[in-house]
């Protein structure tokens, strides 16, 4: 996708232009001072106190520890939806490499990943929903999250406390900046977007002994070893070709002296798949796999699966309003199909529950030097790309409230 030319910036409506200053300094102070998961306090605090001077509604604070919910109902009279908009908070354990008058001041803590801009322009798509309540009925629930960044993270525990009740949300739609994609684009797609991100342990217990007796121990290496090369046989012999997953082995650890053969060893990684089906396929071939060398071999292992984030998954026709609304906000040659990407992303708990779609906002800026990746120290964003993503977030909002109910 870095291989798109620049497009032209679309000309935003007249009150979302306005605004766009007071977004990117929004985003700038938040910028200044990220927060890691479930720790967003000052971050939060600043999103409730933005929410009762814009005179929203129904602003709930502390949902699974830092998140809130608040409300902007139309005043049109028509049928009465509710649409959840979504914004994640998070910063990263990152030392910010960025050198500019905001950057972050808590060392150590960075937002690398876009959470300050997608907060902000929330907040400025709340605004703009607000002044533009007569034009439309039902209602808009604003959702801002706590903890994207780290598995286990907000969306989960945001649901279990009852966000998608009280009122009861219809459909759910949010929003990624990507740098790799160039300013001006919008990206959506049906289907699964992101992938599930589980993780996996293996300790292989073997015999260890003298490195030049061999035979009268269990070597874990070894074992390890096989095990490596059978867990390739996942993605090149279980999984329909046609069907991208990722087995990748990232960490082993064994042994110490040239002359000894340790007692264990120890080996992990990640799986990424689009389905449950490959999803479930994947441990469980995993788990035949090791246990059954280890045993080949008399060795024993226990694993660790540890399921993350499921597979985001953007339900058709919601994927569809929302390629028309991104359409009318940056014009069709501008509006891509979005490539399935593997990080993992929970949102999909949301798009689990409801209908919605999450939909990509580029970001990136070549000429500008804004080229660096997600979760890289160096990373930035074209602040440009701040408007059209508040334009995209209320065209999107709109556009569903107006369907037919
Ligand atoms: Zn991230
Ligand atoms: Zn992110």
């Amino acid at each position: 996708m870095s291989t798109l030319p620049p497009p032209t910036l679309p000309t935003l409506p007249g009150d979302i232009d306005e605004i766009v200053p007071g977004v990117i300094a929004d985003r700038r102070h938040l910028h200044e001072h990220p927060e890691l998961g479930f720790q967003e306090t000052e971050t939060a605090a600043f999103v409730a106190q933005r929410l009762e001077t814009l005179g929203a509604e129904d602003i709930r604070t502390g949902i699974a520890k830092t998140g809130i919910t608040a409300l902007v109902r139309g005043t049109k009279p028509g049928p009465d939806k509710c649409v959840m908009l979504r914004a994640d908070m998070d910063a990263l354990p990152i030392d910010e490499e960025v050198d500019t008058d905001y950057a972050s001041k808590n060392p150590g803590v960075m937002h690398a990943c876009g959470h300050d801009a997608h907060t902000a322009m929330l907040l400025g798509a709340a605004r703009i929903l607000m002044d533009r309540r007569d034009q439309f009925s039902g209602t808009v629930k604003l959702l801002f999250q706590p903890s994207e960044e780290a598995n286990g993270g907000g969306a989960m525990p945001m649901i279990a406390a009852g966000v998608l009740e009280d009122p009861h949300v219809d459909a759910c739609f949010g929003q990624h900046l990507m740098s790799p994609i160039p300013t001006g684009y919008l990206a959506v797609a049906g289907g699964p977007i992101q992938a599930s991100a589980d993780t996996f342990k293996v300790i292989v217990q073997g015999k260890g002994g003298h490195g030049a007796m061999p035979h009268q121990a269990v070597d874990p290496i070894m074992v390890a070893a096989d095990i490596i090369s059978g867990l390739r046989t996942i993605v090149a012999r279980n999984i329909d070709p046609l069907d991208p997953v990722v087995v990748s082995v990232c960490f082993i650890h064994s042994g110490k002296a040239s002359n000894v053969i340790p007692d264990t060893a120890e080996l992990g990684g990640t799986v990424r798949t689009f389905s449950d089906e490959n999803r479930d396929l994947a441990e469980q071939r995993l788990r035949q796999i090791a246990e059954g060398v280890a045993a080949a071999q008399g060795a024993s292992v226990s694993i660790e699966y540890v399921r993350g984030y499921p597979p985001t998954i953007n339900d058709h026709d919601m994927a569809a309003l929302a390629a028309e609304s991104l359409t009318r906000v940056v014009g069709e040659e501008n509006v891509l199909p979005m490539r399935p990407i593997m990080p993992g992303e929970d949102m999909s708990y949301f798009l689990n529950e409801r209908p919605g779609a999450y939909f990509m906002t580029g970001c990136g800026n070549e000429a500008r030097g804004i080229v660096w990746p997600h979760h890289h120290p160096k990373f930035d964003l074209d602040e440009e790309a701040l408007g059209i993503g508040v334009a995209a977030l209320v065209q999107t909002a709109l556009d569903y409230l107006a369907t037919e109910a």
